[in-house]
């Protein structure tokens, strides 16, 4: 496929600066792709030249192992395939993502895209979206739950439609006290700046499930005494140092915290379809590829309003 848009997560600095370690270099970040079919092997089915299509965190992966099987791609027991920097089988050597004019994709790993959804606004999907839809819909969020939302970036923001679409009430927690205005037109129903220890006060032992996106070090005790009895945390901010947690504060109301990597490719297109239906996508600032080092440099202070997009245009320019 062509690749027209690219989302800008923030794994993609992680892995580029190598923060999570064992980054293979030259290093071509981007898993949160939407591109043009110019070309489909004899054996495909599903797609067909000229179709805008997505592609996402996975390329690849077994097909036969317990996981595999079950369409969690994603915890392939072999090894998933992810999209750059995974051991390539094709090709030897590593996979090269997004961030790119053209990518190479089994059909079975290829997503379709609603065609209301705005393509550039959709990218984000592939990524943010995926991984905040999966753990909302594993534990079963639902109508009238209340919801939290910890770090209003790219996953946050996914996390905030996303909850609001499946009826919740959402509450987010941001260290930016300018992000406030925005959380609540993003579909937030509350808004609290998690320095202000009064309004975190107001919150205890009240959410059902939290969502944590934050991708630094900080402080998991102060949300994990915000769930209910029995509520979830589920963690999907990758920080790179380990994060200490008070054990009575699961021992106490048996609070659960957890973790979920991206989604499978079934979910994934069930996400893709919700969206459609939900008109859906990402807020994003697109960008030409130009200005990916600035991009970085913003995400890294958490100024990224929501998600950064590179319009691949850019790179025929520069060539
Ligand atoms: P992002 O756009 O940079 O958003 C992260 C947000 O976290 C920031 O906007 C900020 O929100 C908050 N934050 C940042 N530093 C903080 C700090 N020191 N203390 C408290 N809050 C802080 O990043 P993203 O692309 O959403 O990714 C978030 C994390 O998820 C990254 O670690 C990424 O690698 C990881 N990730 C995981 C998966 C998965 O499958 N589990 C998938 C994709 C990404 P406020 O300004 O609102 O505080
Ligand atoms: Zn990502
Ligand atoms: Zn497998």
């Amino acid at each position: 496929m062509e690749i027209l848009f690219c989302g800008v997560c923030h794994s993609d600095v992680h892995t580029v600066r190598n923060e999570w370690l064992g980054t293979t270099y030259p290093c071509v970040p981007g898993h949160e792709i939407i591109g043009r079919v110019t070309r489909v092997g004899n054996q495909v089915r599903n797609f067909k030249e000229g179709e805008i299509v997505g592609a996402g965190c996975l390329v690849d992966s077994c097909r036969t192992c317990a996981s595999c099987k079950v369409d969690l791609e994603q915890f392939c027991e072999a090894g998933a395939i992810f999209t750059y920097n995974s051991p390539d089988k094709h090709s030897g050597g590593i996979t090269y993502g997004g961030y790119s004019d053209s990518i190479v994709v089994d059909e079975a790993f290829v997503l379709a895209v609603p065609q209301n959804l705005d393509p550039a606004a959709a990218a984000p999907l592939l990524c943010a979206g995926i991984t905040t839809y999966s753990p909302l819909k594993h534990h079963k969020v639902t109508k009238g739950q209340k919801v939290g939302v910890v770090g209003l970036g790219g996953l946050g923001h996914m996390g905030v439609k996303l909850a609001k679409a499946f009826g919740a009430h959402v509450v987010v927690f941001t260290t930016s006290l300018n992000k406030v205005e925005d959380a609540l037109r993003l579909g937030a129903d509350e808004v609290v700046h998690s320095k202000d220890e009064a309004a975190m006060k107001r919150h205890l032992n009240s959410c059902h499930f939290i969502l944590d996106t934050v991708a630094a070090k900080h402080d998991l005790n102060a949300y994990l005494v915000m769930l209910r009895r029995d509520g979830t945390l589920t963690q999907v901010g990758v920080p790179s140092e380990p994060l200490a947690v008070d054990v009575s504060n699961l021992i106490f109301g048996r609070r659960n915290l957890s973790g979920s990597l991206i989604g499978g490719l079934k979910e994934t297109q069930e996400m893709l379809i919700f969206c459609g239906q939900h008109n859906v996508t990402a807020d994003i600032e697109l960008i030409p590829i130009q200005q990916i080092n600035a991009a970085y440099d913003r995400l890294v202070k958490s100024d990224v309003k929501y998600r950064f997009v590179i319009d691949m245009a850019s790179l025929k320019q520069a060539s």
